[in-house]
C-alpha cells in the first residue's frame, strides 16, 4: 500500500512551488489508490504560527486536494486525525526523545556547544590564515551550507549523562568519506560524499526539540510512509536522512524529488513572493489554470 505525505512547514503563507509540489504528491498517492498524510511541521516555535497552520490547510483544500489524515480530520470517532496520530510534529515529543535516546545508546551522536556564527567563524579564519578553508572535511557546499568542520568536534560521551538532551545542540558523528546512493523516482541516481557534501549534521537544537532531520525521518518512519515526495532542495538532506533511517534500524522509502517553481528572474520561490502566495493566486485564477501554469 502506497503511503505519502504532505508535510508543510507554517512560518508563511504556502506559494505555487509549495503547491506543485504537493499536488505530485497528492496525485502519486491518488494514481495508486494508496493513502496521503497531512503533517503539520511546526517544531520551529520562533518562525511558525498557527494561523500559517490553518491558512495552509485552507489553501490546499481550496487547490483542490485531500488527504486521509491530519491534524484537520479530528472528531469523536477519529480522535487523532488518523491511526498514526498526532499529526503535529509539535505534539510528537516523546517520539522524538525514543529517537535521541537510541542514537545516544548508540553511541553516534555527542552534544555540540558551537552555534552558527562560531562555526562561520572558524571557518573564517583558518581561510585567512591558509589561504582556504579547511579540507576535506570543511568547506562550503554548493548550495552555501556550511560544513561542520572536523577539528570542532567533541568527543562521544561514554557516559550516561541524564536521560534527556539537555539545552545543548547535538550532532551526528558521521563516517567521512561514506558514499550515500539513492534512486531518485523522478532525477535518477544520486550520490553524496559524507564530510563533502556534508557535516556532521544537528540532531537536536539546545530549544528541546529534534532538528528538522530527525524529526522528519522518525515520523516518516512511524507513519510508514512509502515514498518522500519533495522539493529538489532537499536532495541533500535525503543523504542525511539515509543515514538516519539506517541507525534507526527504519524502513528507507522511495524519494521523489520535484523540480523547483521559479519566478521571472530565475530565483526560486520563498515565502516572500507574496504576489505568488497560493491564496492570493486562486483569488484569480482557477486551481486548474494555476496546474496548467506549473506543470
Ligand atoms: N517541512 C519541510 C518544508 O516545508 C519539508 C519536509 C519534507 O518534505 O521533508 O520545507
Amino acid at each position: 500500500m502506497y503511503r505519502g505525505r504532505i508535510a508543510p512547514s507554517p512560518t508563511g503563507y504556502l506559494h505555487t512551488g509549495h503547491a506543485r509540489t504537493f499536488y505530485t504528491a497528492w496525485q502519486r498517492a491518488r494514481q495508486t489508490k494508496g493513502q496521503l498524510v497531512y503533517r503539520n511541521e511546526d517544531l520551529d516555535a520562533l518562525r511558525c504560527r498557527s494561523e500559517f497552520a490553518a491558512a495552509a490547510i485552507h489553501d490546499l483544500r481550496q487547490f483542490g486536494l485531500d488527504w486521509d489524515e491530519g491534524p484537520d480530520l479530528i472528531n469523536p470517532s477519529n480522535p487523532a486525525g488518523g491511526p498514526y496520530g498526532p499529526y503535529n510534529q509539535s505534539e510528537r515529543g516523546p517520539y522524538y526523545l525514543q529517537a535521541w535516546q537510541q542514537l545516544f545508546e548508540r553511541g553516534v551522536i555527542y552534544p555540540c556547544p558551537w552555534s552558527r556564527a562560531d562555526i562561520r567563524k572558524y571557518l573564517e579564519t583558518q581561510e585567512a590564515k591558509n589561504g582556504q578553508r579547511p579540507m576535506p572535511n570543511g568547506g562550503q557546499h554548493a548550495d552555501s551550507e556550511t560544513v561542520f568542520p572536523a577539528a570542532l568536534r567533541s568527543p562521544i560521551p561514554t557516559e550516561r549523562p541524564a536521560s534527556n538532551p539537555g539545552n545543548t545542540n547535538w550532532r551526528l558523528r558521521l563516517e567521512y568519506g561514506r558514499q550515500i546512493y539513492f534512486q531518485d523516482q523522478q532525477q535518477g541516481p544520486q550520490v553524496f560524499t559524507a564530510g563533502i557534501d556534508f557535516g556532521d549534521f544537528l540532531i537536536w537544537r539546545k530549544d528541546g526539540w529534534p532538528s528538522y532531520e530527525l524529526a522528519v525521518v522518525v515520523d516518516d518512519a512511524a507513519m510508514q510512509i512509502t515514498e518522500v515526495v519533495r522539493g529538489m532542495d532537499l536532495l541533500l538532506s535525503t543523504a542525511r536522512q539515509i543515514i538516519l533511517y539506517e541507525l534507526l534500524h527504519a524502513e528507507i522509502p522511495a524519494f521523489y524529488h520535484c523540480e523547483l517553481v521559479t519566478d521571472q528572474n530565475g530565483q526560486r520561490l520563498a515565502k516572500r513572493h507574496a504576489s505568488l502566495a497560493l491564496r492570493n493566486v486562486l483569488q484569480q485564477i482557477s486551481p486548474v489554470e494555476i496546474r496548467a501554469t506549473l506543470f
